[in-house]
Order: C-alpha cells, then structure tokens, then sequence
C-alpha cells in the first residue's frame, strides 16, 4: 500500500518534526493501525511535500520526522477556477468532492440574483474539510481554497474570466473559449437553478467576462459545473 497522505497546518512542521494533533492521530494510529516506524508523506497543502516517518507516538498526538522538503505532484498545469452560485446543501458536498478531484484550483461562492441557497457560514469548515480529504484521496499537491465572494454584485471579475450560459448555444464552447486563454488561470462562472438573469449577463459583459456554451440541453447547476471542469482539467 502506497504511503498514507496528509496534509498537515505548516505551523506543525517544524525543526524537521512534523507535530501531528488528535485526529491525524486517530487517522493513522486507530484507524490506519500505524505504528513507530510507518512511512506516511505529508503535504502542507500549499505544493510542499516531505516523505516522513512516524517517530513518536503519545495519547494524544504523533510525530513524525520528515524528509527534504519536496515538489508536490498531483496539480494540473492549467489554473481554473470555479464560480460557483450556492446550491443546496448535499450537492454543493458532491459539487465540492468532484471538484477537487477534478483539480480545481478554487471555487468562489456567490449569491446571484435567482440563488435561493444562502448558506450560514457554518458550512464552511465542513465544505473545506470535504476539499482536504478529496484533496489528499485524489493525491492532489494542494488543497483547493473555499472561498466567501457574495454577494457577486459590485465585485470585479478577474481576467480570464466566463460564464456558462443556458440556452445559449450560439456562443463559443467552453473549450474554444479557454484555447484562446492558453497559459492563463480561467475563471468559470455557473449560474444558480434559476439561471442568469439579463442584468448580470450585461454586467458580465461590461466587466470583460464572456458567455460560454455547454451544448444544447440544459445542465443542473453541478452538472454543469463538472462538464466545464472536465473540458478544461482533462486532456
Ligand atoms: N433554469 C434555467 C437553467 C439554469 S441551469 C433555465 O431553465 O434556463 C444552471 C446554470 O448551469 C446556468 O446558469 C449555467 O451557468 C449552467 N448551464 C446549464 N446548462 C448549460 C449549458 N447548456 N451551457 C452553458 N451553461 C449551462
């Protein structure tokens, strides 16, 4: 079995020691049955890595010793990002699983004019713990950030920037749009359950972010959101 991965708080990496809490304890201690000895890599979750061995073992915590600090691998050579509107509970948890593993680099929470979800901030820690543990699953080098950008009014859009818009198939695929980007982070902005209304579509436009097509039928929000990731992750 190939070494376990965790990403680990880079403030617990110190003086060659990785100083692991409760949880990554009972991960690799109760649930993994590891002992003194076990080779287990650990991330910092910003493209660090060190092979590691685990050195001590206590009640409540773990050290371990770590190798040279090293590149991690596991990232696509294309940054994009997700916009993403908030949809409801349980599927933004599958959004956010499928995301990561996809290799998305980040995804930013909006509330638009039609989103009927505005979730307590409350389901932020769960949402990130989900990225970690998809992150670390997926053998990622990094973790994807959750990020609060509500509400979408007011705020500037960075370069690179698109929205996948419904029942618009006259406008360039997502995949020709973001070949003419080539070598930029791209940023993909999808739409609530309701769907844009005409005074964001103006307002993206007036902010340089174009439409962008998923084909003729029309995609839930996640579906659509994963079709655009897989366009633009996969080879
Ligand atoms: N209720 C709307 C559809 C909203 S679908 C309607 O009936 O018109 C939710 C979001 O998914 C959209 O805002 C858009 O960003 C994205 N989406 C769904 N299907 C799409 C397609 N075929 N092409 C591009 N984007 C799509």
């Amino acid at each position: 079995m190939a070494a376990p991965r965790l990403f680990v708080d880079p403030a617990a990496l110190h003086h060659g020691m990785a100083h692991l809490n409760k949880d990554e304890r009972r991960y690799l201690i109760t649930v993994l049955r590891l002992d003194i000895g076990a080779k287990v890599t650990i991330l910092d979750g910003v493209g660090g890595l060190y092979q590691s061995t685990i050195a001590q073992v206590g009640k409540e915590a773990v050290v371990c010793e770590l190798g040279p600090l090293e590149t991690a691998t596991g990232e696509s050579e294309r940054e994009v990002h997700l916009w993403m509107a908030c949809i409801k509970s349980d599927r933004m948890e599958w959004l956010i699983q499928k995301a990561t593993e996809l290799g998305v680099a980040a995804i930013h929470l909006m509330d638009t004019a039609r989103t009927v979800m505005h979730h307590p901030d409350g389901k932020m820690d769960r949402w990130r713990k989900i990225a970690r543990e998809a992150a670390e699953q997926s053998e990622r080098g990094r973790i994807p950030a959750i990020l609060d950008s509500r509400p979408l009014a007011g705020r500037s859009l960075p370069l690179g920037a698109f929205y996948c818009a419904e029942r618009r198939p006259d406008v360039p695929s997502i995949r020709t749009a973001a070949g003419k980007n080539a070598g930029e982070a791209l940023h993909v902005l999808v739409g609530p359950e309701g769907g844009w209304t005409e005074a964001e579509c103006a307002m993206f436009a007036e902010k340089g972010a174009g439409p962008v097509s998923l084909g003729t039928r029309i995609l839930r929000a996640e579906t659509a959101a994963i079709a655009a990731l897989a366009l633009l992750l996969l080879e």
